[in-house]
């Protein structure tokens, strides 16, 4: 039996209790530990709309929703999966640079451990420290990265962080497989001519929403799979990649997106892939009416939890 589970939806309603990730108990001790929901209320990277430092608090709250079998993937998480609501990671409000040190420096013990992180942003920029943590442990990993954009701008204003930066600096710095990386569904209008061929031209490989509107779910989803292969993989879902009409609360949101049921699917067929870290980024709840973009952000946290444990599931229906 796992140690941790959420709290019995039959003997506390969901809407009651303090609002913990799915109702996963708050700890902090990872022995017995087989997955962490772990917030980071950062947005000192946010180049337009401010407020993603809410976005932890924001999913937190209507994950209370979310139930224990998943059908679609056929797994019931907690007959194979341990998990917790590990709470915050430590930032400094307004300096990101000091934000990353202590995001990369609290969430490295917790991968060290073995424990597979799934990280609740915070703006884009977060990723960069996560990244950093993550190949301090397992050296250079592919990304797979749903987004409107692809993040990999040389600076901004004369500064090399904020939250169009972080995929260029992980390149830079070695961080990543760029020949197993791939990033999907780019769209909008860019800043310069070549912004999507800088991507490409740091060893990215780049699929727009239109691309992906012509070829299909399932052909970007072989594509994806072909790319990455065996290697270790990190999945970063910011959710602009979703239509602002099903997500429209986040930092720079871009017309022409999928639809939430779309991205869920896309997500569902990451399975297969030897992940080793999730986060979901860029809800921003003051522009959230329904609270819709959270719902849909607490939903692709509860898939990649699912995908955890289809993994955890195979490994002993094999044995
Ligand atoms: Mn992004
Ligand atoms: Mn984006």
């Amino acid at each position: 039996m796992p140690k941790y589970k959420p709290v019995d939806p039959q003997e506390s309603p969901r809407f009651s209790g303090i609002k913990t990730f799915m109702r996963l108990p708050h700890v902090q001790d990872l022995d017995g530990v087989d997955f962490a929901i772990i917030g980071v209320p950062c947005d000192a990277g946010a180049s337009f709309r401010t407020g993603q430092r809410s976005g932890p608090e924001a999913i937190r709250n209507v994950s209370a929703l979310l139930r224990h079998h998943n059908p679609i993937l056929d797994v019931s998480i907690f007959e194979y999966c341990s998990g917790i609501d590990y709470g915050d990671l430590p930032v400094v409000p307004g300096y990101i640079e000091d934000c990353y040190d202590k995001i990369a420096e609290s969430l490295f013990p917790i991968i060290d451990a073995g424990v597979f992180p799934i990280l609740l942003g915070g703006d884009h920029s977060i990723t960069l420290p996560e990244l950093r943590a993550l190949a301090k442990k397992h050296g250079p990993i592919a990304l797979v990265q749903f987004d409107a954009h692809t993040d990999t701008a040389e600076g901004y204003f004369g500064r090399p962080h904020n939250h169009g930066t972080p995929f260029r600096r992980a390149a830079e710095e070695n961080l990543l497989l760029v020949d197993h990386s791939i990033q999907v569904g780019m769209r909008g209008s860019i800043f310069s001519k070549d912004a999507l061929n800088n991507a490409r031209d740091l060893g990215f490989e780049v699929v727009t929403a239109g691309e992906i509107r012509e070829i299909g779910a399932s052909k970007l989803t072989q594509r994806i799979h072909k790319r990455v292969g065996d290697t270790k993989v990190f999945v970063t879902f910011d959710v602009d990649f979703v239509d602002p009409a099903y997500a429209p609360g986040t930092g720079t949101p871009e017309v022409g997106g999928f639809t939430s049921g779309e991205a869920i699917n896309l997500v569902r067929g990451l399975d297969g892939l030897n992940l080793v870290g999730c986060d979901v980024v860029e809800v921003l709840p003051d522009y959230d009416p329904g609270q819709i973009t959270s719902l849909l952000a607490s939903n692709v946290a509860y898939e990649f939890i699912s995908l955890l444990a289809l993994q955890k599931k195979c490994i002993i229906e094999k044995a």
